[in-house]
């Protein structure tokens, strides 16, 4: 999976500024000059909120130049090109997804969901108490005795095959959704997320009468009820690493979506209906931690599986220890992006923009920690913050837009404090001059250098925009620098040298690494983490896996 390409645009009308500019050297690859002084005249500074006045950069009306590694904004602008969001009929209420039904919460109680790039609201959303999680899994219990568990896996694959088509053929109002919710630019929701969970149905349908040659020699036994935890980042895609493998293994599941972005789950309820699948084999409730928590500890539960914070994770492990449960975590990261001296640096440079800015660095396996050779770090960083000019931030329903909104505002003043920290501890702040809206949540993408090994930006998940660069001089001081993390979910190495390669991702202690290329996903491809990270795989036969039991013949 790659970030479509967002790189200096060559697509405006011929004879205008923008096809002037993109034929100077740097838009057409060729070496930067070095950079010239910046932050020398008072930046505008449209942030909200964050008081945050080290911006770098003049304002994007008065550009200097383009491509001379002073991370000048480019001198043209795009037409506003956004996506309609007609095709999406919001509900005014929505309520659970329970035994095939939209059924009210048994407490009456229901909260908002947000758009975080207006703060204006979607829809009202139902608030599940205990009693509603209690009757889900007991819903999800007899789909499981009566419907699913003993379906012949052939059965169960049609199933999914449907499921796989309903939602190709829905995949423009699923992208609208998701990008309304979420604050993730449409570009990405449309050619990445919504595409990425079909082909998950599609490689798990194939898998489901097939679990004989999966595990050859055993048989491979469904666990029961899954209770299925996802956070907001990456909603519907992370409903599918759960949901597909689950339902393919002969499981029945209750999945509780993240509270600032239930939407696309609760439209996935509509699809299930339209594939005939069973009641009771899917179902879905919103509600706030709580509720996850009495989920994932109802003792009917025999399987759990949680993707988000280390904080979180680690609560659940503590509160089904000893239960017998099936568990799988998959927590935070802080990916080292390690750049050696011969990598091919405008590619790099690629591979380091699509690390960390796409999704907004939102991402648990994002490169937050830009690792490069020092002989190379100056000219690397001039090309950086060339192409951080260049990312367009704002509306994310435009279809040029590459940074989008945040979340939430919680995650947006985290992201706030610690941009705060970094300057507060020493660290070089640069951050492109842009417009940002007035109302929602926004960051500028942010790029810091000069920083400490030691300091909260280089060890704390950021889940924001914001890129932590350190050097290094010899491959063992990369290696040294980039496990020196509590995480371990994923890293980057950009060289020339197969060798080093081979040599540099043995030593790393991260579970999914990409060499020269980076945010590449494939449901074939298992993911999951080491150390904080986590543990248990997503993806792949290891996917599969976590929601069997494997017996003798
Ligand atoms: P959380 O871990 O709190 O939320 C993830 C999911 O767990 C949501 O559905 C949430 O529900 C639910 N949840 C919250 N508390 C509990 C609990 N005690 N027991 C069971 N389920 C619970 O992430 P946040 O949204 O608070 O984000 C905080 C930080 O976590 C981020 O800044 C980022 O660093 C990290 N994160 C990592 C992600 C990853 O992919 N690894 C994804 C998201 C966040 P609700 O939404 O209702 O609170």
């Amino acid at each position: 999976m790659t970030k479509p390409d967002s790189g200096p645009r060559s697509a405006a009308p011929a004879g205008s500024a923008s096809s002037a500019a993109a034929a100077t050297p740097a838009a057409s690859g060729a070496a930067a000059t070095p950079a010239a002084p910046v932050a020398s005249e008072a930046p505008p500074d449209n942030r909200i909120g964050t008081g945050i006045r080290a911006v770098v950069g003049r304002g994007t009306d008065q550009p200097a130049s383009w491509g001379l590694g002073d991370g000048q904004a480019i001198p043209w602008e795009y037409a506003p090109a956004p996506e309609s969001r007609e095709i999406v009929q919001l509900q005014g209420r929505y309520g659970l997804f329970v035994g095939g039904k939209e059924v009210a919460p048994r407490g009456g109680q229901w909260f908002t969901d947000l758009d975080p790039a207006t703060e204006e609201p979607l829809a009202e959303i139902a608030r599940a108490s205990v009693e509603d999680v209690d009757q889900a899994v007991g819903v999800a219990r007899r789909a499981y005795r009566r419907a699913w568990g003993e379906l012949p896996g052939r059965e169960r694959a049609k199933y999914l095959f449907r499921i796989a088509r309903i939602l190709q053929e829905r995949s423009r109002e699923f992208a609208v959704l998701e990008t309304l919710d979420s604050g993730k630019p449409i570009k990405e929701s449309r050619d990445v997320d919504i595409p990425l969970v079909a082909a998950h149905f599609w490689y798990y349908a194939g898998w489901a009468d097939k679990l004989d040659y999966a595990f050859p020699g055993r048989v491979a036994r469904p666990l029961g009820v899954a209770a299925q935890v996802i956070p907001w980042n990456f909603p519907l895609l992370m409903l599918a690493w759960k949901i597909a493998p689950a339902l393919a293994a002969g499981n029945t599941v209750v999945l509780k979506p993240a509270s600032s972005t239930p939407l696309t789950a609760l439209l996935f309820a509509d699809v299930c209906r339209q594939a005939d699948l069973p009641p009771g084999v899917v179902n879905i409730i919103t509600g706030p931690g709580e509720i996850g928590l009495a989920l994932v500890r109802h003792p009917d539960v025999d399987k759990v599986a949680f993707t988000g914070s280390t904080a979180v994770g680690k609560e659940i492990g503590r509160a089904i220890a000893g239960a017998g449960k099936a568990l799988t975590l998959e927590l935070g990261g802080k990916a080292a992006n390690i750049v050696f001296d011969d990598a091919a640096l405008d590619q790099a440079v690629e591979g380091i923009v699509n690390g960390i800015f796409f999704n907004q660095g939102e991402v648990c396996c994002a490169g937050s920690r830009l690792l490069v050779q020092e002989s190379i770090a100056d000219v690397l960083i001039e090309k950086l913050k060339d192409r951080l000019a260049t990312l367009r931030v704002g509306d994310p329903l435009d279809k040029n837009t590459d940074v989008g909104a945040i979340n939430n505002a919680a995650q947006l003043a985290k992201i706030e404090e610690l941009i705060e920290a970094g300057v507060a501890e020493g660290a070089d702040l640069y951050q492109p001059a842009c417009e940002l809206p007035q109302r929602g949540y926004w960051v500028r993408p942010t790029l810091f250098t000069n920083v400490a090994q030691s300091s909260r930006i280089a060890q704390e998940e950021i889940f924001g925009p914001v890129l932590s660069t350190i050097t290094f001089r010899t491959p063992e001081e990369a290696i040294e620098k980039a496990n020196n993390t509590a995480y371990g979910l994923s890293a980057g190495v950009w060289t020339e040298k197969g060798s080093r390669i081979l040599m540099v991702t043995k030593r790393l202690r991260a579970g999914v690494i990409w060499a020269n290329t980076y945010n590449r996903f494939d449901p074939t491809s298992p993911f999951g983490g080491y150390k904080e990270s986590g543990f248990g795989r997503e993806g792949g036969l290891q996917g599969l896996l976590a929601y069997v039991r494997l017996e003798d013949r």
